[in-house]
């Protein structure tokens, strides 16, 4: 401790950590990992943390029942649900709780093939390969494509495990101003030789990597731009759809049925179970020779436990939910909420005065807090009204865009979100957070 303390960082680790960053942490941990408990649905119960003496904090022994804009649960089926607990249990009755081997040993049920295919019809490719986890999922697929003599141009607000993955590549990485179509393409321009076929170009390949909805920010890709760049520069697409995919487009297909392009135009998507299925694992779709390689080739699919029977049994189900083809109804129902409810919100707070980022209909809420102090003070007083928060600051946003997140699901209801509008205005008044300059004032 006197070592941390004399030279202000912790010799041991000092990449993502130091010394300052630590207490920074120390305070902000006030509100990070609030153990909970229970279903993670409309409702989440949550402990609150107490403060005890030298910034050790310890846990009441009640929780808090909290309307949640916490979890990803996007179509609210991370919540026991009918029809989809009903299959995933079957399937547990069926195939157990694990394999208990890797894909390429023992570890392929046959509903893992199923689980693929039903994904590759979803999303409009050929094929698609699915991994236990989804940062695993990006964090090693790089590797298999690209090498040193590869470039990856990569969108610089891109998931940290799209830039693990890449640097564990070995590529050489370009990132491009978020979203910024402009420059883009002059490093495109840059980088190959103008006028020269396919084959004189100084890489072996390029590939534009970027998100559909970007998690801190609320913005969707400029996906109709990027696939123009890409077709007319010749280069590959790499789509990370973990919180697009069920979240947006009329059919919840994510970004290409938002923006109406065909899912052909890309050339790999990637995308989580985590959010809208209320699963977990991750997936590539791509066309067949590629999953076909990707499969032989995948670490994870040799070295790694395949995707529980529960968790397919979930999947499938919530995708023939959302499809139609189970319950037929009730997918197309969370659909047209979770679109009525993002815009609810974004809109309302917005009226009220706070400064909110990204587009209208993205389930992704960030409202800029601008202070880091106020995430704590936002979040325990957001807590006294019962609605549970994320709040997010450095390291994952610059020290000075300190937000809360707040996730839209379909689990919550009209009421739920005029209550959620009536409680922020009184904590933006309490805390001085309604920065637009036309905010209605304070009584
Ligand atoms: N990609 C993106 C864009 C993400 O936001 C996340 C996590 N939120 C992941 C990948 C990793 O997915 P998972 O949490 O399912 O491992």
């Amino acid at each position: 401790a006197d070592l941390i303390e004399k030279d202000g960082y912790a010799p041991w680790y000092d990449g993502f950590e130091n010394f300052y960053v630590r207490r920074l942490k120390t305070r902000l941990d006030d509100c990070f990992a609030r153990p909970t408990h229970g279903v993670p649905g409309r409702y989440i119960n949550c402990f609150l943390r107490q403060r005890a003496p030298q910034l050790k904090y310890t846990y009441n022994g009640e929780s808090t029942k909290c309307l949640n804009l916490s979890s990803y649960n996007y179509l609210g089926f991370a919540q026991s649900h009918g029809v989809c607990t009903d299959y995933a249990l079957k399937t547990v009755e069926k195939y157990g709780t694990s394999a208990c081997s890797p894909r390429s040993a023992a570890g392929t049920l046959d509903k893992h093939k199923e689980c693929e295919q039903v994904i590759a019809d979803f999303v409009g490719k050929e094929d698609s390969l699915i991994v236990s986890q989804g940062y695993g999922t990006n964090a090693s697929v790089f590797a298999l494509m690209v090498d040193s003599q590869c470039l990856v141009l990569s969108d610089s607000l891109n998931h940290a495990s799209i830039r693990f993955g890449i640097r564990l590549s070995g590529a050489v990485v370009k990132p491009f101003e978020h979203n910024d179509m402009r420059i883009l393409e002059k490093i495109i321009r840059n980088e190959i030789a103008q006028g020269q076929p396919r084959t004189h170009r100084p890489w072996k390949k390029i590939i534009i990597a970027v998100e559909g909805l970007y998690s801190m920010e609320g913005n969707l890709v400029n996906l109709p731009e990027i696939v123009a760049l890409k077709d007319k520069y010749k280069c590959y697409l790499f789509l990370d759809e973990a919180h697009s995919i069920g979240a947006m487009g009329p059919n919840g297909r994510g970004v290409c049925d938002f923006f109406l392009v065909d899912p052909k135009k890309i050339d790999i998507m990637m995308g989580t179970f985590t959010k809208s299925f209320g699963a977990t694992g991750g997936y590539i779709a791509a066309d067949k020779w590629i999953i076909d390689r990707l499969r032989i080739s995948y670490f994870n699919s040799h070295f790694g436990e395949s995707v529980p029977p529960a968790v397919l049994g979930q999947i499938i189900s919530s995708l023939s939910v959302i499809k139609g083809t189970m319950n037929p109804g009730e997918g197309q129902e969370r659909l047209q909420r979770i679109a009525f409810n993002s815009r609810y919100l974004r809109l309302g707070l917005k009226r009220l005065g706070f400064i909110v980022y990204g587009a209208d209909d993205s389930p992704v809420i960030p409202l800029l807090l601008y202070l880091p102090a106020k995430m704590p003070a936002i979040s325990r007083k957001l807590y006294a009204k019962k609605i549970a928060v994320v709040v997010v600051g450095y390291p994952a946003t610059p020290i000075t865009t300190s937000r809360v997140r707040l996730c839209v699901s379909s689990a919550l209801t009209k009421d739920d979100l005029d209550y959620v509008l009536e409680q922020f205005s009184e904590v933006g008044d309490e805390l001085f957070m309604k920065y637009r300059k036309d905010a209605p004032r304070m009584k």
